[in-house]
């Protein structure tokens, strides 16, 4: 423990971002870093207690508390208060490949599992963990180190989400010679078209990709496994292979008039805004002058009001199905479990600055759509829902008699989270599936049926997180390694 009366002497304290309606002018990262001595002083609020909850990454309550990666939190917050952000960096790299995207986009169980926070507000774990890699990365620590010594192996990863790139990166460091296949014209999945600019720079995913291709992984994208490269052919040319090809399924929403046209997949709509970031061109689906309308009240759906936002649109709404969370814990809901409480994430606050009110309405959905004489959308029939128990005591919705509304619309996004894994791949490999249709693979050895051939990430879990994919592919990733060599040090 750096200082044994910080979480006394210190209050928490987070960076304050940029103004809402500054940043909606452009698509730069809204965050910012704290400085160095404010960043010691958070780092000495860490008490290093006896049973550190916040690395301990179990399951509660179907939520995840604490770090997936078990990250070393108490070591490397001392390290920040003491002023050694170098071995406070070479700690963090013990755990997570990437703590560049988690300090950025990661929910933190950490911090709902902190001790300080049964108290007083709990430490602030991914304030400091950006700030670590921020300044690794500035101060040239994080340079290419290739392995001394190459096996022999050659291992195929399908999928290039933070799963694939985990996975990837754990298998060169071990030596072996990995292909990493992608899709995509860009690598990165998710991290690249999936979470918006605001949210994560695009440079930021590229200068890893960049960092682990000059370590000697080969990327290879615009390439379809299944498709554009046969299951045989990756095979018969690999030792071992690791499916991390995401849960890209999205949930579509089975209502009167689903086909207008202005009625999309949230996915679909932020993977063309991050094409036309990247390439200067038009954005494909645009919510300029647009009265949008999103349906799911998640993280997704809070990336599609961001957008919507910059690209100008008229309005924006928010439905969402379940009640809205309490300001504080439940009961229910005791510390260190995953704190299930209102957040006013950032589109929201956007949304708030520049129309006056939160966009979302909860215990609503859309019940039908409605369009104009050449097929477009133009409003949304919404009703109330109220949460009652079926005959096996499940909470299900009913709908409110009477209680329907129109909602104008002109551009309809459905951010209802995502099915399972794609089939092709998985039907060519004979892979079999588990009830939830993800790939079916041994709890800890990643293993599916067919010998050789491991899956990991939101493939093999159902749409999670990217803490969770990174954990998945390092896991994974050891377990091919033990595959190939009968043992492993990964
Ligand atoms: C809009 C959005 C915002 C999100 N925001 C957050 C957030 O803020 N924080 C957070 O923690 N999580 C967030 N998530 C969830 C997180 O991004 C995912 O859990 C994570 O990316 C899963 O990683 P993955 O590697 O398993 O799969 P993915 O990131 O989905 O990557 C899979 C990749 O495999 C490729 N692929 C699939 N099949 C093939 C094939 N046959 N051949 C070649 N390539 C193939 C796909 O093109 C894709 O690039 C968000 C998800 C979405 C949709
Ligand atoms: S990866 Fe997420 S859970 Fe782990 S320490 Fe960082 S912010 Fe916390």
């Amino acid at each position: 423990m750096g200082k044994p009366t910080g979480f006394i002497d210190y209050a928490r304290q987070q960076p304050a971002d940029r103004e809402p309606l500054e940043r909606i002018k452009d698509w730069e990262e809204f965050h910012f870093n704290l400085p160095d001595d404010a960043l010691k002083r958070q780092g000495a609020r860490c008490m290093d207690c006896g049973v550190p909850f916040c690395n301990s990454g179990i399951m509660i309550a179907g939520m995840v508390s604490g770090c997936p990666l078990h990250n070393l939190m108490p070591e490397w917050n001392e390290l920040v208060y003491r002023g050694l952000w170098k071995a406070a960096w070479s700690r963090l790299r013990k755990t997570n490949n990437f703590p560049e995207f988690t300090g950025r986009v990661c929910p933190s169980p950490c911090e709902g599992a902190c001790t300080a926070g049964l108290a007083i507000e709990p430490v602030a774990i991914k304030t400091i963990e950006c700030a670590i890699a921020d300044q690794a990365h500035a101060s040239g620590w994080s340079l290419p180190n290739p392995p001394v010594k190459r096996t022999g192996f050659k291992v195929a990863v399908v999928g290039s989400g933070p799963a694939g790139l985990a996975a990837a990166d754990q298998l060169n460091q071990a030596g072996h010679s990995v292909t990493l296949f992608e899709r995509s014209d860009r690598i990165g999945g998710l991290l690249m078209y999936g979470i918006p600019n605001m949210k994560l720079d695009k440079r930021v995913v590229q200068r890893r990709v960049d960092l682990m291709a000059a370590e000697g992984v080969t990327f290879v994208t615009g390439c379809e496994v299944g498709k554009d490269y046969s299951a045989g052919k990756l095979k018969a040319e690999f030792s071992a292979v690791v499916l991390c090809g995401g849960a890209t399924k999205p949930r579509d929403l089975v209502v009167e008039n689903r086909a207008l046209k202005g009625v999309h997949f949230a996915i679909d709509f932020l993977a063309a805004n991050t094409k036309s970031v990247l390439t200067g061109e038009p954005a494909a689906i645009s919510a300029q002058g647009k009265h949008v309308i999103v349906v799911g009240g998640g993280d997704t759906g809070t990336d599609c009001v961001g957008t919507a936002i910059r690209h100008g649109c008229a309005s924006v709404a928010q439905l969402e199905i379940m009640p809205k969370p309490p300001l504080e814990r439940m009961p229910e809901n005791p510390w260190p479990q995953f704190p299930r409480v209102l957040k006013t994430d950032y589109g929201q606050e956007e949304a708030i600055a520049l129309y006056g009110a939160d966009p979302r309405s909860y215990n609503t959905t859309a019940k039908k759509f409605t369009g104009d004489e050449h097929g477009n959308v133009k409003e949304v029939h919404a009703v109330a829902v109220e949460w009652i128990r079926d005959d096996q005591g499940r909470a299900v919705p009913r709908e409110v008699t009477g209680s329907e509304a129109v909602w104008k619309a002109d551009l309809v996004l459905l951010a209802m989270g995502f099915l399972g894994p794609e089939d092709q791949l998985l039907g060519q490999l004979g892979v079999v599936r588990d009830h939830r249709s993800n790939v079916k693979t041994g709890e800890d050895t990643f293993a599916t049926n067919v010998d050789g051939v491991f899956a990991a990430g939101d493939m093999r879990r159902g749409q999670s997180l990217v803490v969770w994919a990174i954990s998945e592919g390092r896991r994974a990733a050891a377990e091919v390694d033990r595959y190939l060599m009968g043992s492993s040090n990964l």
